[in-house]
């Protein structure tokens, strides 16, 4: 295999309310958001895009995650775990060579130490914070998925690392979009017969988060919530990119999903 593929993959579901998506709407409604994730298969080695819920919540949601339960109730086959939907594309998780985040919560951090060979990427302010998180952000956080021995990590630094290029071609490049999280980073994917892929993660959750129409339900700072869309906006916009937004049970379904590809 010669040619770069982007699977955009799905960890389940969230059952959850409107108003944990969309600030002050739908206030009491349920919802039920796509959990997703990414993978890029590269000649070089290749990368996972977060990874999606950590497979234990298939089998002990509660157990795992605790109260955060009563808010967001994870959906998750036993067989849909980051590394069997990895396997099941017919790809080697030891041929995994970056687990790279957007950010810590808990429906992102399923691949974390569950790929031997790989470095996991992650900007320094995001880590910390996820150790010592403020009380209401504090259940998005499970210590047991990114605080595990032997792990190989790389930090970025929103000082210095911004437009990291991660196998230093323009494949992936992060873009740093904190608000949502301290530390949240989004990614720009560039291919070579697909447009590129702006994969706002949760940096906008939905189309109307990133059309400025609404606020997401969960955010740290709204000030720096609302400046990384137009931030991202702008990237968007001059990279000629299509949109990925992170949780957008309208939206998603419109993309390919694994086993196809974009290339
Ligand atoms: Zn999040």
């Amino acid at each position: 295999m010669t040619d770069i593929r982007l699977y955009m993959l799905q960890s389940g579901s969230l059952k959850c309310k409107v108003h944990n998506i969309k600030m002050n709407q739908g206030v009491g409604d349920d919802y039920e958001i796509p959990v997703p994730f990414y993978f890029i298969a590269q000649p070089d080695g290749h990368t996972i895009i977060d990874g999606g819920n950590a497979i234990e919540v298939a089998t002990d949601p509660r157990g795992y995650w605790g109260g955060i339960c009563d808010v967001y109730w994870p959906v998750l086959d036993k067989d849909k775990g980051c590394v069997d939907q990895i396997k099941a594309l017919d790809y080697d998780p030891a041929d995994v060579r970056y687990v790279v985040q957007s950010h810590l919560h808990l429906d992102h951090t399923g691949a974390i130490g569950r790929f031997p060979n790989a470095r996991h990427i992650v900007q320094r302010s995001e880590y910390e914070y996820a150790f010592t998180p403020d009380w209401f952000a504090a259940g998005g956080y499970i210590r047991a998925d990114f605080d595990r021995p032997g792990l190989n990590w790389q930090f970025l630094s929103r000082y210095v690392d911004d437009y990291y290029d991660i196998y230093a071609d323009g494949t992936l490049t992060t873009v740093f979009s904190p608000g949502h999280s301290p530390g949240h980073q989004s990614f720009l994917v560039r291919l070579k017969n697909s447009p590129p892929m702006l994969l706002a993660i949760d940096a906008a959750y939905t189309l109307d988060h990133w059309n400025e129409q609404a606020l997401p339900g969960f955010l740290a700072s709204t000030v720096d919530t609302v400046r990384s869309v137009r931030k991202l906006r702008t990237v968007a916009e001059r990279a000629g990119a299509t949109v990925v937004t992170g949780h957008d049970p309208d939206a998603w379904p419109a993309f390919k999903q694994g086993p196809h590809y974009y290339d």
